[in-house]
């Protein structure tokens, strides 16, 4: 694509990133037949041809974001699956990242938008917030529906609509310390404790522990991390995501000198997809480009790291059919395919894939919170094809989906290191009936 920066817009340094990626793209429109918001809208402007034009008018003219850009951009889930089919290798997360920085400076949301997004950016990435936050739901959710009639007050009924029941404790293994792994040190890492994910489900990394540790790794909790970022960067929250990122590279950096680390293990995709991209994100910061970059090159999703462990025979084969759902986070954005279905069929699972693999469920961070019509016409479709596999369990490896899926399915939805942690001598994973367990035939 022929772009038209002047020299003075491509001395700031995120311009002539973007520039760059603009020039790749060649108008092919293949990524749009796997764009969730176009295959459900029909809408070219919401298509991710339709966005790079967009963005490249204003960027170019250097104009501040208006309503049908922001209209547009914000209806994107970021799913990525655009840079999966993309045959040039347009960096779309770059660019949508940016035009994102862009809107969040130069345009005035109307004032319950502001207040919402303000809200959210400050209640998620803090456990704390977020847990006293779910307690208050409860007390909201009679006026679900009251909100919903409302379209300004829509995300919030959506996010008491979301908020669960009830809320587990908190673990009292996220707390800062190192657990040793059992017989022959087969590793060494540190896990994410992470942010949404500890207060909706702090069994997920509970089990992970579990299971590292029996195999022989010593997972160290470093003292001094949390949320990575994401949430607020996928609001165009630009400094806001720069340091949460940079308080987890020092956080990691002083577990690296204190002892060295083989990984740096994310149990989230979506947080995983973040972490491995802070290398990018800091690369302007002379303090920490290095310090992230090795970092990000350490990042990996907990089925990755698996997959290069030498694993026993699993003590249980448990025979179970498990419809197995690849977060946008896991396959476009971290192009982890394989390695979750390898390992779920090596430790005894029937796993099967859903038609349309490729398309979000619509969960996308906030996304089903800001974008509820979009997201829940999304997750039906999702959990239409996830049901019609004929599968008793649903696995995934992102919270998000977890929520988003359960929120609709009738059938359990769990973390896949549950299962896999089931398989190699952990407890069954909670939620799971005993029913759910036949073999298949
Ligand atoms: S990130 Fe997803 S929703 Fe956004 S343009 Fe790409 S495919 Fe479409
Ligand atoms: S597939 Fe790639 S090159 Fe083709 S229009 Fe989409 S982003 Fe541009």
């Amino acid at each position: 694509m022929q772009t038209n920066f002047s020299l003075a817009q491509l001395a700031d340094p995120d311009v002539a990133e973007s520039e760059k990626i603009l020039r790749k793209c060649v108008h092919c429109g293949f990524c749009t037949a796997t764009c969730p918001t176009y295959v459900t809208l029909g809408n070219e402007l919401d298509s991710p041809r339709g966005r790079i034009y967009l963005i490249k008018d204003m960027l170019e003219n250097g104009r501040p974001a208006d309503k049908q850009i922001v209209t547009h951009i914000d209806r994107c889930l970021s799913c990525l699956a655009c840079m999966t089919t993309c045959p040039s290798g347009v960096n779309y997360m770059h660019l949508v990242d940016h035009a994102r920085a862009h809107i969040q400076e130069t345009y005035r949301r109307p004032l319950l938008d502001r207040l919402t997004r303000a809200m959210l950016a400050f209640v998620l990435p803090h456990p704390a917030r977020f847990r006293t936050a779910l307690k208050l739901a409860r007390l909201g959710k009679p006026f679900v529906g009251l909100f919903e009639r409302i379209p300004a007050l829509k995300p919030l009924g959506a996010m008491l609509k979301l908020a669960p029941a009830s809320i587990p404790t908190a673990s009292p293994m996220a707390c800062p310390g190192v657990h040793a792994g059992q017989g022959k040190k087969k590793g060494r890492i540190a896990i994410l404790t992470g942010c949404a994910q500890s207060v909706l489900d702090p069994a997920i990394n509970e089990t992970t522990i579990s299971l590292l540790t029996r195999l022989g790794v010593e997972v160290v909790v470093p003292e001094g991390e949390g949320c990575c970022g994401a949430l607020v960067h996928h609001m165009g929250r630009e400094q806001a995501a720069l340091a949460s990122a940079r308080q987890n590279v020092d956080a990691w950096t002083r577990a690296i000198d204190q002892g060295g680390l083989d990984a740096i293990i994310i149990t989230a995709s979506g947080c995983g997809t973040t972490i491995k991209d802070y290398g990018f994100m800091l690369r302007l910061d002379p303090a920490y480009a290095e310090k992230a970059a090795r970092v990000s090159a350490l990042a990996k999703d907990i089925t990755e790291y698996l997959a290069g462990l030498d694993l026993p025979e699993p003590v249980r084969k448990p025979g179970t059919v498990v419809a197995y759902h690849s977060a946008c986070s896991m396959q476009h954005g971290q192009k982890i395919t394989r390695q979750p279905k390898e390992l779920l069929a090596k430790a005894g699972f029937v796993v099967r894939e859903p038609r349309e693999g490729h398309l979000c469920c619509g969960s996308a961070g906030t996304y089903n919170i800001l974008q509820s019509e979009i997201s829940a016409k999304l997750r039906d479709r999702k959990v239409k094809n996830i049901e019609a596999t004929g599968a008793q369990i649903v696995a995934t490896g992102n919270i998000g989906c977890i929520t988003q899926i359960a929120s609709a399915a009738k059938l359990p939805v769990v973390h896949t290191i549950k299962l896999l942690d089931w398989a190699y001598g952990g407890p069954k994973p909670e939620g799971v009936a005993e029913e759910r367990l036949i073999v298949a035939e």
